[in-house]
């Protein structure tokens, strides 16, 4: 992948690179803004900088400390969560929270509060961060923690890189007795089948997710495959190993971008069907790896090149348990008839621990996550769509797969932003921001605004 690319391969944009290679260095002049960049899986233009630099983080990928003890990792903020599963795995620990790829750097992880399967047992990453280093770029460095620099901190959790540089970061991570899940795979027949099993698996299931065939209409709409599991524990009983039980090794990979053609209604129907139909609408529970658990499409690597040249957008959004049902119910019906097949969708709950980053995405309600290959106007219109559903239902659209949202959305998905944005450094700035701040936003002094509040309690009871 270019460093000019999203995941998403859209928008392409000019913009220059540096290299980052010492955490003690202060930060390079570059043309135009600076913007922090990890692995670039956000698929929109959070990660871009058009006209302006990317900071290339992969240079700090030094792991610092690391208690086997406690769990307590300390790394540079470019090591990827790859990395810090094969320190931590072997010696019995595993990370808190995890998205569903591992090639994200711990930077990256920090700058959306990424969220994983496991939202509503233990919230987001950044609950998970003890303290972190931010570099600015008048050359200050600042500790921030809940405790230290606590307004930093929530700026800087979810905040899209855009408060500095993160150079390293303390991560508690989880213990675990071994690599293996225990997963069950649950087929439901509609929407309300969801619901119902969602609400079975949650106080006895770490691990939720479902996949769900977009393309089902009527009585079916919302049909799927709901995912659970928990680590399986140090004693288990016989259980049959599921056909990818093994961690991926070298894996597959899509060498060429793929013609248009091949990603149609009628394919992704085909294969849609069979997924579905694979289960024979029963139940099973298999032991199985972590890695093809957590990160199956890691087995795939450049599947995004499967989308074409054009690219494609992801439309991730979450919707208040209030209004969730209708507006799940709309959201899969205007996308199966949009004629646009959404390859991958995904449904699953976030639970009500509060994310620390005021920008943070995750909170309470269902969250919704579709795939469609950028075919211009239609595509558009239709990602349009999903999102004035998504903002009269209340809920809001995630910045880290976001290519298009306008000024007006963010404002009511990001009520914290006029308390974000004076800190802001002055040399950093995105594609995405520009974008949903045309004009300037106030930039008030942040000399006696409060903005050092305790946080909450609730987060404070983490430690
Ligand atoms: C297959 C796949 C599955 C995914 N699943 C999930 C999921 O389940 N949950 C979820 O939440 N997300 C998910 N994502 C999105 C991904 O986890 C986030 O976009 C993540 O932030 C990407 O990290 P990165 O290292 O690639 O950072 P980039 O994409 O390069 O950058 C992301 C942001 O982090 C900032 N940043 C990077 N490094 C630093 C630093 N050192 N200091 C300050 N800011 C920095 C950048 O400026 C940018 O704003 C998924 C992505 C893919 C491709």
């Amino acid at each position: 992948m270019s460093p000019a690319d999203s995941w998403g391969r859209y928008p392409h944009v000019e913009q220059q690179t540096r290299s980052l290679v010492w955490r003690s260095d202060a930060l390079p002049h570059g043309e135009g803004s600076l913007l922090p960049r990890g692995l670039g899986r956000s698929y929109g233009d959070s990660c871009l900088n058009a006209g302006g630099t990317l900071l290339l983080t992969a240079g700090l990928d030094r792991l610092i400390d690391f208690d086997p003890t406690t769990g307590l990792a300390r790394c540079e903020a470019g090591v990827s969560l790859d990395t810090l599963l094969r320190l931590c795995v072997p010696r019995g620990w595993f990370l808190p929270v995890t998205p569903g790829t591992k090639f994200v750097t711990v930077g990256g992880a920090i700058a959306n509060d990424v969220h994983g399967k496991n939202h509503h047992r233990s919230g987001t990453f950044g609950r998970h961060v003890r303290r972190f280093e931010l570099l600015r770029s008048d050359g200050s460095r600042r500790m921030c923690s809940l405790e230290e620099n606590p307004d930093w901190f929530g700026a800087t959790v979810g905040g899209l890189g855009l408060t500095g540089l993160v150079t390293w970061a303390e991560v508690q991570l989880v213990p675990i007795r071994n690599p293996f899940v225990v997963q069950e795979t649950i087929p439901f027949e509609n929407l309300d089948g969801f619901f119902r099993v969602s609400r079975e698996s949650e106080a006895d299931h770490e691990f939720t997710v479902s996949w769900v065939d977009c393309l089902a209409r009527g009585r079916k709409l919302g049909r799927g495959l709901f995912y659970r599991g928990n680590f399986a524990p140090s004693q288990f009983e016989r259980l049959p190993l599921a056909k990818s039980h093994l961690s991926h090794g070298a894996g597959l990979a899509v060498p060429v971008d793929l013609p248009a053609f091949c990603l149609n209604r009628l394919s992704v129907s085909a294969f849609n069907l069979l997924y579905y139909h694979r289960q024979r609408g029963r139940p099973s529970q298999q032991l199985i790896h972590y890695d093809p658990f957590f990160y199956p499409l890691d087995a795939v690597h450049g599947w995004n090149r499967i989308y074409g040249r054009q690219g494609f957008l992801q439309f991730q959004c979450v919707v208040p348990h209030a209004t969730a049902r209708d507006a799940v119910k709309e959201l899969l019906e205007r996308s199966a008839r949009g004629g646009l097949p959404s390859f991958l969708s995904v449904l699953k709950t976030f639970g009500d621990l509060p994310s620390p980053g005021w920008l943070s995405f995750p909170r309470p309600g269902i969250t919704l996550a579709l795939d469609f290959a950028n075919r211009g106007e239609k595509t558009w219109r239709l990602v349009e769509a999903l999102d004035r559903v998504t903002r009269e239902a209340g809920g809001a659209v995630y910045p880290a797969k976001d290519a298009r949202m306008g000024p007006e959305s963010f404002a009511a998905y990001f009520p914290q932003r006029e308390r974000f944005a004076p800190y802001v450094d002055p040399a950093f700035s995105s594609s995405f921001w520009r974008r949903v701040n045309p004009v300037s936003l106030p930039m008030p002094s942040l000399e006696g605004r409060g903005d050092s509040a305790a946080p909450p309690a609730s987060l404070l009871a983490l430690r």
